[in-house]
Order: structure tokens, then C-alpha cells, then sequence
């Protein structure tokens, strides 16, 4: 492997969207989950839209991006932006957009892969899941290459019933129009000490991140960063192996897949960032005497 490069990351934000809570927690019951995290009077609960900005010498990453701006967004989520949207807070970071020089997609589901494209304004786009051509949208990291599974890219571009509300063709099809997509095989090195690993279950083709030798600014921490995407949605999630989403399409890939990544993490002290934790933003896991793994929170 590839000597690492001391890599500085941060936490980013494209706002939060408000979820269905029995969507979040599946097959866990509602007076369970409930005392973790409170639903308002619609049932939602409040998932941050994550993702990381990853500085290296010569190198400006960013891992997953929101929601984005298309019209009609609002019909699938409820985005709600107190600090404004994911470029907002790049530019908060001093980072332009044209500046970014790759972008690694967990999975394609249009809370992680919104703001890949914008409307040019010059064509006919109407908005999220409405027909477009080449030329209705253009990149918004125009210097970038980014990257993402093969098998989630064909999973997003042939959707099934239980997906097509998710997967949408214009959030990724400009972007390997422009010949911009790198699609991964499996496990891959970005950049080094940055990584790619296949963690599937949550879709068909996702993939977490590993980041060695790296400073976390807020909360303030120094090791290796493993930033799951959705292997957990929350951290809750990833300690307790069968707290599965009801919009995993393969639960028990999920569990087998957090049963490895949680042993990795426990043996190598790794520090665990989720894609959509509201509350708890890292943590360390461990496991007692008894067998049971539980989350350290760090602050
Ligand atoms: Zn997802």
C-alpha cells in the first residue's frame, strides 16, 4: 500500500432532511427507538445530510453530496437548510466547488449524490425524475473524478419499484456523460491513505471509506477515520448489528457486512463516522466483557 499522507478531514453539511422514524428503524419498535431519538408530531425524525471534506497535499475530497437544489426535490425529501447547503458550507471551508479534485459516492440514493449535477438552464429539465438531455445538466465539481461502485451505478440506472423513488438518472448520468466516473470493482486506494471498501447491503453496491493518519477538526480527533456512509445510518445502527433500515434492499448482507467492519473497528480503535447521525458526529466502539459492543462518543 501506498505510504499515507497526513490527511486533514471535516465534517460537512447539506442540512437535514426530516424521516419517516419507521422507515429509519425498520424492524425495531417504535417505544425502542423512540427514547433514542424523538419523532415530532408526524412521526419524522431529523437525519443529518453528511459528508466529509478530506484535505491532502495536493488533493481536495469530498465524500457524498446531499440532496442538492433540482426542482421538486421537496416531493421525496423534506430538506431543511438552517446553515444553508453543502456548497455553502465548502465555501464556509474556503473550498469552490471548481477546486474539488475527486468525489467518492457511498451509493447513489439521491441524499448522497444530489448536488454531482445542476441544471443548465439552457434545456427543458423540469425537475427530479422528470425526462432530461445532454445538456440539461452540467457537473457541479466540474474538476473532479468520482468515484463509485459498478454494481451501484447499474443498480441506480435500472431501478425496481422498490427504488426508482431513490435512484435518479440525472444525479449521475451527466457526470459519466462527461467522462468523469471512475467505476469501482470492489475495494480501491483513492489517494493515499484514503480507501475504499465494499460494505453492501443498505443498496446493492455501497462502499464506506477509510482515511489513515488523519485529523478530525470538530470534534477534535487524530487516528484512522472510518466513515461508513450507510452501513449504519446512525451509530446506534452499527453497535446493534440487527438495527436495520426498512429501506436496506438486503438486510441480512447489511448485518453480515456491519459484523465485520464492527470487529475491525473494535480491534483497531477505529474512529466511526455515519452518514446521517443527528447527534452522535464520532465515536469509538468497544466491546465489554460480556460480548456487548457499545458506542464512546467523541467529543
Ligand atoms: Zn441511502
Amino acid at each position: 500500500m501506498t505510504q499515507s499522507s497526513h490527511a486533514r478531514v471535516t465534517l460537512l453539511s447539506d442540512g437535514h432532511c426530516l424521516s419517516d422514524g419507521g422507515g429509519q428503524y425498520g424492524l425495531v419498535p417504535r417505544p425502542r427507538w423512540m427514547r433514542l431519538q424523538a419523532p415530532d408530531e408526524h412521526n419524522r425524525i431529523p437525519q443529518d445530510l453528511r459528508s466529509l471534506l478530506i484535505r491532502l497535499p495536493g488533493r481536495v475530497i469530498v465524500v457524498d453530496a446531499g440532496c442538492g437544489d433540482k426542482p421538486g426535490l421537496d416531493s421525496y425529501y423534506t430538506v431543511v437548510r438552517p446553515r444553508g447547503s453543502l456548497l455553502d458550507d465548502l465555501a464556509r471551508h474556503g473550498i469552490a466547488a471548481e477546486q474539488v479534485t475527486d468525489v467518492i459516492l457511498t451509493h447513489l440514493h439521491g441524499d448522497h449524490c444530489g448536488w454531482l449535477t445542476r441544471p443548465t438552464g439552457q434545456g427543458g429539465y423540469r425537475g427530479i425524475n422528470t425526462p432530461f438531455t445532454s445538456g440539461d445538466l452540467a457537473p457541479v465539481f466540474p474538476n473532479a473524478r468520482h468515484y463509485v461502485q459498478r454494481r451501484e451505478v447499474e443498480a441506480a440506472l435500472s431501478p425496481n419499484e422498490r427504488t426508482r423513488n431513490t435512484y435518479f438518472a440525472e444525479n449521475i448520468q451527466p457526470i459519466a456523460a462527461a467522462g468523469a466516473l471512475t467505476l469501482l470493482d470492489g475495494p480501491a486506494e483513492i489517494a493515499p491513505g484514503v480507501r475504499t471498501v465494499f460494505t453492501p447491503g443498505h443498496s446493492e453496491g455501497h462502499q464506506s471509506v477509510i482515511i489513515e493518519d488523519a485529523t478530525l477538526d470538530a470534534p477534535s480527533a487524530r487516528g484512522t477515520l472510518f466513515y461508513l456512509g450507510e452501513l449504519a445510518t446512525v451509530m446506534i445502527q452499527f453497535v446493534r448489528l440487527p438495527w436495520v433500515t426498512a429501506y436496506d434492499v438486503l438486510p441480512m448482507t447489511t448485518i453480515d457486512s456491519k459484523r465485520t467492519w464492527q470487529a475491525w473497528a473494535i480491534e483497531t480503535g477505529a474512529i466511526v463516522i455515519t452518514g446521517h447521525d443527528p447527534d452522535v458526529l464520532a465515536a469509538r466502539i468497544v466491546r465489554d466483557k460480556a460480548g456487548f459492543a457499545s458506542a464512546v462518543e467523541v467529543r
